[in-house]
């Protein structure tokens, strides 16, 4: 269902442009009651919710996955960790599967990481196990500052109240959940370390799933994605704000597609329900169009790389 209106409300937060129409997104994750309105530039393509629900928090249930509980591992698995970064970094080989783009943002390992939206701090845990020393996470959604072990800090706070400076801050799809991307980029501009990156992971509306499938793309995800940029979109903002867009790098998954053939059908999103649906083979071929997809620039998700100028 698609009601195109041409606004003349606030604009786009991303490139400002007044030329906007609205469509209707259900919540599908969990087949929540409700309707929910976006607007889609008609400029940039990115995407914004009208308003966000006043009860946000009920569509974050208990078993949401940014909820789970952190998965410590062994000392001596933390030890191959190290060694298996250092391969990594050194002879570009044993890439981590959570951090692929560490070889283009890794300048030493006491550079000061930040990660905007921690949740329960997993990803920050697995650099310090793999040798990173200097690690704080920022999340007003979990319960208590936290403490991880020796150089690896969680608090409890968003992120403009971060005390401190970054050579590196980083937005692993928590970007999305964010009503405000101006106000965000420009608390990253003023936290980060002049020649320091930017590093944004979110769904974009490049992805050619959006364009053939609309409201059932499963990282539409309504109504707890506020905001979903274009490549161009955030492209703008990031300049305008003052930082270099450096590169992006499209990384989605096989995830678009059963994702988004589970809304089709109507299932909520259970991947123990919708993947013994299909074979082995076609969820290699789900693989191997995500890489296509990504190496045409329209996959569902994009790694930003901005750095901040020494001089602006
Ligand atoms: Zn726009």
């Amino acid at each position: 269902m698609k009601t195109p209106i041409d606004q003349t409300g606030a604009g786009c937060k991303f490139c400002g442009s007044q030329h906007q129409k609205e469509f209707i997104a259900q919540e599908r994750m969990f087949r929540l009651p409700g309707s929910f309105v976006y607007q889609e530039c008609l400029s940039c393509g990115s995407l914004q919710i009208k308003e966000p629900p006043a009860d946000l928090d009920q569509f974050y249930p208990d078993q949401y996955y940014s909820f789970s509980s952190l998965q410590r591992s062994p000392s001596w698995k933390n030890i191959l960790k190290k060694i298996r970064m250092k391969l990594f970094l050194n002879a570009g080989i044993f890439a981590p599967s959570y951090g692929y783009w560490l070889g283009k943002v890794h300048r030493h390992f006491d550079q000061k990481i930040a990660d905007v939206g921690c949740g329960n701090g997993q990803l920050l845990y697995e650099l310090h196990a793999s040798g990173y020393g200097s690690l704080a996470g920022f999340d007003p959604f979990i319960d208590e500052d936290l403490s991880l072990g020796s150089g690896i800090r969680l608090f409890k706070r968003s992120f403009d109240q971060a005390e401190g400076t970054f050579d590196l801050i980083m937005m692993h799809h928590s970007f999305e959940h964010m009503e405000y991307p101006d106000q965000i980029l420009k608390a990253c501009y003023e936290k980060l370390n002049p020649g320091g990156t930017l590093l944004i992971r979110c769904p974009v509306t490049d992805a050619q799933v959006w364009k053939d499938k609309r409201e059932y793309w499963v990282q539409l995800d309504a109504p707890r994605h506020l905001i979903i940029p274009s490549v161009s979109g955030l492209g703008i903002l990031g300049q305008k704000v003052g930082f270099s867009l450096e590169e992006v790098e499209f990384d989605s998954s096989d995830f678009q597609f059963w994702g988004t053939e589970a809304y089709e059908k109507e299932l909520p999103l259970n991947p123990e329900q919708i993947l013994p649906d299909y074979s082995k083979a076609e969820l290699n071929q789900f693989k191997q169009k995500a890489l296509r997809y990504n190496q045409e620039g329209k996959g569902d998700q994009a790694c930003f790389y901005f750095t901040k100028p020494f001089r602006s």
